[in-house]
């Protein structure tokens, strides 16, 4: 064995997403985008594509959006908004219904 251990190869990634997380996110904004949603909780947020095409661009650049945004210097063609997760869940089911989104939501 070198040192190298799983906990802290685990705790090493842990660290280096938190910080690629807080990065994205003082760009994006640390707060969610919902209309009156208080959640500022950076392990409660993630990021929303605005074009519903997140599968897609996940697809094209691989599994690392943080480090694609960071890499790339947050690139404009890239549409995307703060939300937590119960409201990415809720925009989800929403447009599932062919419900209107809040106006504060963006939809392009
Ligand atoms: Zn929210």
């Amino acid at each position: 064995m070198c040192g190298w251990t799983l906990p802290g190869k685990i705790k090493y990634w842990v660290t280096h997403h938190r910080k690629q997380k807080e990065i994205v996110f003082d760009h994006y904004g640390r707060k969610c985008c919902w209309p009156n949603c208080k959640v500022t909780d950076l392990d409660m947020l993630s990021l929303d594509h605005v074009l519903d095409n997140g599968y897609e661009h996940i697809k094209e650049i691989g599994k690392h959006l943080y480090g694609y945004l960071i890499k790339h210097n947050f690139p404009d063609n890239v549409h995307l908004q703060t939300m937590c997760m119960n409201h990415q869940f809720k925009k989800r089911q929403m447009k599932y219904r062919g419900e209107k989104l809040p106006k504060k939501v963006t939809t392009i």
